[in-house]
């Protein structure tokens, strides 16, 4: 990669992260379109680019030797003399590599994770899964110097976007209440998941922003991601959520939520 890159020198990208499992991916097509969705935006000549991932991932899987694990795909303007203005022939630099990995035991998911409260300090087109990442590494650092595993992003208006890594679900009463998929937050795959889920279980989803109080006195918290699929926040900004522990409407989402990803991922899936 060239040290003129405009991914090194500018964070001029995209990214996915797609899951795997023997020779299935989990909501490859998905990801993929939103990689195509987030190149449009960024005006990066992205044409082949999914055909040629689609074709790639499994012969790359396949030679990894992994059984599981996340592929990590990445699409940068290309290399360039360094200016800020976008070059006008640059040819796009598309990297995928595979990351062998294992995800939660159901031990672990009712173990939960633990977040903290930050004001959004990101641009305003978190729809665009950017490689420039600098607001959630120092987003996860002041959550790891205050003991927590996440950081949850608040707007000036006090309003909860999402995680720095994950989409962000507020239980009160029963609904499950989630940012809308505007400019602030990433519309995560899993995201789309959790509210079909939601919805087939009979729960009642209201894609509206709740409030940084309210989701303090809210009955269960949880996110959502690729790598940790829909995960129990416990405690925010170390106050117990609801009673501390894993709740109904999580675990009961949760569960579900396994079924749909191992029977995806299973391989007469
Ligand atoms: N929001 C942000 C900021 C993310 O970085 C991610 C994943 O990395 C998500 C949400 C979840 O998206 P997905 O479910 O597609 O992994």
């Amino acid at each position: 990669i060239s040290v003129q890159d405009r991914g090194f020198q500018f964070a001029d990208g995209v990214y996915e992260v797609v899951r795997f499992k023997g020779s299935r991916f989990l909501w490859l097509d998905e990801h993929l379109a939103r990689l195509e969705r987030g190149l449009t935006a960024l005006a990066i000549p992205g044409v082949g680019s999914r055909d040629r991932f689609t074709r790639v991932l499994p012969e790359l899987v396949r030679r990894s030797g992994s059984g599981e694990g996340s592929i990590y795909l990445q699409v940068t303007r290309g290399p360039a003399p360094r200016d800020f203005s976008m070059p006008i022939s640059a040819v796009p630099t598309e990297l995928a590599y595979v990351a062998p990995q294992t995800f939660f035991t159901w031990d672990q998911v009712l173990a939960g994770t633990t977040a903290c409260l930050m004001e959004d300090i990101r641009w305003t087109r978190c729809d665009i899964k950017a490689i420039c990442l600098t607001a959630a590494v120092l987003g996860k650092a002041v959550a790891a110097e205050r003991g927590a595993s996440e950081v949850i992003w608040v707007g000036p208006d006090r309003l909860v976007r999402e995680g720095g890594s994950c989409n962000l679900f507020v239980v009160r009463g029963g609904e499950v209440w989630t940012h809308p998929a505007d400019r602030h937050i990433l519309a995560g795959v899993t995201r789309l998941r959790v509210l079909e889920i939601a919805r087939e279980s009979g729960v009642v989803v209201r894609e509206e922003p709740v409030t940084a109080e309210e989701l303090l006195v809210a009955d269960e918290v949880f996110l959502s991601s690729t790598l940790r699929d829909l995960l129990p926040i416990l405690r925010v900004d170390g106050r117990p959520i609801g009673r501390g522990q894993a709740g109904p409407v999580s675990l009961r989402l949760a569960e579900r939520m396994r079924a749909v990803v191992d029977r995806e991922l299973s391989a007469d899936g």
